[in-house]
């Protein structure tokens, strides 16, 4: 049986007061929840974080790791970095990342091998823009997607990751997702890695991500293959976030 994961992926969002503040209320309010939970702050906020939730089993990560371990990469924050500081996750492949930062396939392939390599779990984002969903070809795109962490690590990578199905066009929009849409993709996804290696495909934690709320959550983590959610825009927001952990 899959545990459930939510995530909160804070973006460039608030202020080490804000940050206190809200890592303070998702405490306060965790109780004896069944889901796993963490927190993504930006990295700045990482230590404070981390000393925030000494002792705590919120879990927390990082929105983004660096291909590369050390050298002359200006602005990079390196996965062992991470790992310093107590991360449990990396997210990598964020849409964000793809479509503003021109992070391709291969890229991000590098950074979810750099995350694994010290010892991180990488929360690899896969999901279609609303042209290519309108195309009929967001399982070609998905497919892409996850062909280039498997050329590069292998499929059994994957049994040590979280996948995040995060279609584009529901990001930030208010635009969700069915969860009959989310639950088709997850089932492909599941499918496509059952096809090379079923006990990896069984363990592998899929998580669906576009304008998740305390409202529609429940009815999209009761679905087989949705094991929890990558939340953006409610994770700002304790008692959303927390209502939406609940419902896993
Ligand atoms: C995200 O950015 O990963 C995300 C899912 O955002 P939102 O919940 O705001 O759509």
């Amino acid at each position: 049986m899959r545990r459930i994961l939510v995530a909160g992926n804070w973006k460039l969002n608030g202020s080490l007061q804000s940050v206190r503040q809200l890592v303070a209320d998702i405490k306060a309010g965790l109780g004896d929840l069944k889901a796993d939970v963490a927190v993504c702050p930006p990295y700045v906020y990482i230590p404070e974080v981390a000393q925030l939730l000494k002792g705590s089993s919120l879990g927390y990560g990082a929105q983004d790791v660096s291909d590369q371990t050390a050298g002359a990469f200006t602005g990079e924050v390196s996965a062992p970095m991470l790992n310093d500081f107590g991360c449990k996750y990396a997210i990598v492949g964020h849409s964000e990342r793809r479509s503003l930062y021109g992070e391709g396939d291969e890229f991000t392939a590098r950074k979810f091998a750099a995350a694994r390599k010290a010892g991180l779990i990488p929360i690899l984002c896969v999901g279609e823009l609303l042209e290519e969903r309108e195309q009929g070809i967001t399982e070609q795109v998905v497919s892409r997607q996850l062909d280039a962490v498997i050329q590069l690590e292998g499929v059994a990578a994957l049994a040590d990751a979280v996948i995040a199905y995060e279609p584009v066009w529901a990001i930030g929009t208010g635009k969700t997702a069915s969860p009959q849409q989310a639950q088709d993709v997850h089932a492909f996804i599941r499918g496509k890695i059952a096809a090379l290696d079923a006990a990896v495909a069984e363990k592998v934690q899929i998580l669906y991500g576009g304008s998740v709320k305390g409202s529609n959550a429940a009815e999209l983590f009761a679905m087989a293959d949705i094991d929890g959610g990558l939340i953006g825009g409610a994770s700002l927001a304790a008692e959303e976030f927390l209502t939406i952990c609940r419902a896993g």
